[in-house]
């Protein structure tokens, strides 16, 4: 399997390749050259396979020679072992039509652990085959830094260090990373800062040849290929309960940058049955209006109860924008070019058009979200979080057939945002027993000026040299 470049010039890798780059050389994303497609029989025969199975069969065609299926077995079963849920990713029902697809049995309680519990093993497997060493340098806001962080800590060859801005993380959120002492975990609160601020750190630093001569850079967000390949399993895991390859199923996807939902789509492409992929963002909404009414223009961001998704640019749209508007990476780079110096640009009547055959979008305001808590609440006895309330407030609805089921994506465990969730049900979710003790354990991090040069001298006093 080949990878080639959302703008069509950078190299095409392999998958060793294209996992270790994260970015392409041209600023694009790297793409499978083409989606590989299960027959109707091969996805019936996957019914009742466990998770880690299942996994390493839609996965293998990606991996090619990478690895082979055996080793690759060896790594989802360790991945998902760590689940507390021995589905790993289970299904709950509302009511005749929606569904719930829990996604927060992980390690920090959200949807990233299942992509980077295996993205941690994968760097590991391919740093160590030829002894090279990977830095990986990143910003969060709360959920990624957690979960990327508990994937590498203590694994050989990588050392990370993560950015967030001081006092701008929950408390829960901060205790999942800060609590993690393993030597090659680096945690940096930086003082004065934004996340807008910690992202411009982390972005100079790629771009920063007296660090990339020494370090290799790598990235853990959602630009990396191999985190959305893993989120393509859990489409095919609800779709083939639901009944699939005999019967559609629709997905409500909680969305910001574009990754969870940009999975849907390549199940699509491989054969999955999916009926609709609706799109759902809070208020920070140029996801539903790109979508919408082809206006892809960035506003300012607005904080709400859902911080994960508050988000302006959606970094992996691009993918979804050379996938359906003809695979043309000159006239994409073009555009991109073009939204980089004005931050704003209309998709083409191709990219619309194709987007309009699978996807539908909706955004849920501050109300809207508080609601749709309750409605679960009430009605089903469901305690869910901000971000998935986004979700099934747009399942609800999107008008699909009643026929259809519709399944919304838990993208969070709802005691990771105990707050918004005791306003709109006077219930307190309560911590899971397996995190129980996060706020007796120590914690570690290093309190930094929010300032490039201080940061790039931490991190090359502490980071390991490339090989
Ligand atoms: C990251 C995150 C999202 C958004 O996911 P994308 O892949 O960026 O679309 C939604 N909900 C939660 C809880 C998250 O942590």
């Amino acid at each position: 399997m080949e990878y080639i470049s959302t703008r069509g010039s950078a190299p095409a890798l392999d998958f060793e390749g294209a996992t270790l780059a994260g970015l392409a050389s041209d600023g694009g994303l790297y793409v499978p050259r083409e989606w590989p497609r299960f027959s109707a029989d091969e996805i019936a025969g996957m019914a009742g396979l466990p998770y880690a199975e299942l996994a390493a069969k839609v996965m293998h065609p990606f991996v090619g020679a990478s690895l082979t299926y055996e080793r690759l077995l060896e790594l989802t079963t360790q991945a998902y072992g760590r689940f507390s849920h021995k589905a790993v990713t289970p299904l709950s029902q509302f009511d005749e039509q929606q569904w719930l697809l829990e996604l927060f049995h992980g390690p920090t309680l959200a949807f990233k652990d299942v992509a980077l519990q295996l993205l941690g093993l994968l760097f590991e497997e391919f740093l160590s085959r030829s002894d090279r060493n990977l830095t990986i340098v990143g910003a969060t806001s709360g959920d990624t830094g957690s979960a990327a962080i508990d994937a590498v800590a203590g694994r050989a060859n990588v050392d990370i260090y993560m950015l967030h801005p001081k006092g701008r993380v929950s408390d829960v959120q901060r205790r999942q990373m800060t609590t993690v002492l393993a030597p090659n975990v680096h945690n940096l609160a930086l003082e004065n800062a934004s996340f807008d601020d910690a992202q411009a750190i982390v972005k100079r630093m790629f771009n920063d040849r007296a660090m990339t001569d020494r370090f290799a850079i790598g990235a853990v967000n959602s630009i990396n290929w191999a985190r959305l390949m893993a989120q393509v399993v859990y489409y095919f895991a609800a779709g083939i309960q639901l009944g699939a390859p005999h019967r559609e199923v629709a997905f409500s996807v909680p969305t910001g940058n574009f990754g969870d939902v940009f999975a849907g789509h390549v199940a699509a492409r491989m054969g999955l049955p999916v009926a609709r992929l609706i799109v759902a963002t809070n208020v920070n909404d140029i996801l539903h209006r790109a979508l919408s009414s082809g206006d892809y223009s960035q506003g300012q961001v607005t904080p709400t109860a859902a911080p994960s998704m508050d988000i302006q640019v959606s970094s992996n749209f691009e993918r979804l924008l050379f996938d359906v508007g003809g695979r043309d990476g000159k006239a994409l780079a073009a555009q991109m070019a073009d939204f980089e110096a004005t931050r704003a640009m209309q998709l083409t009547n191709a990219q619309r058009e194709g987007a309009a055959t699978l996807f539908q979008s909706a955004r849920a305001d501050a109300d809207e979200m508080r609601q749709t808590i309750r409605w679960a609440w009430e009605n089903c006895g469901e305690l869910i979080d901000p971000h998935t309330a986004c979700g099934l407030f747009a399942a609800r609805d999107a008008g699909i057939d009643p026929a259809i089921p519709v399944v919304t994506l838990a993208t969070a465990h709802p005691a990771k945002f105990p707050e918004a969730v005791e306003r709109a049900t006077g219930q307190r979710p309560g911590l899971p027993t397996r995190v129980g003790d996060l706020f007796d354990r120590e914690e570690k991090c290093a309190d930094l000026p929010g300032e490039y040069d201080a940061v790039a001298a931490f991190v090359a006093g502490h980071a390991t040299p490339k090989a």
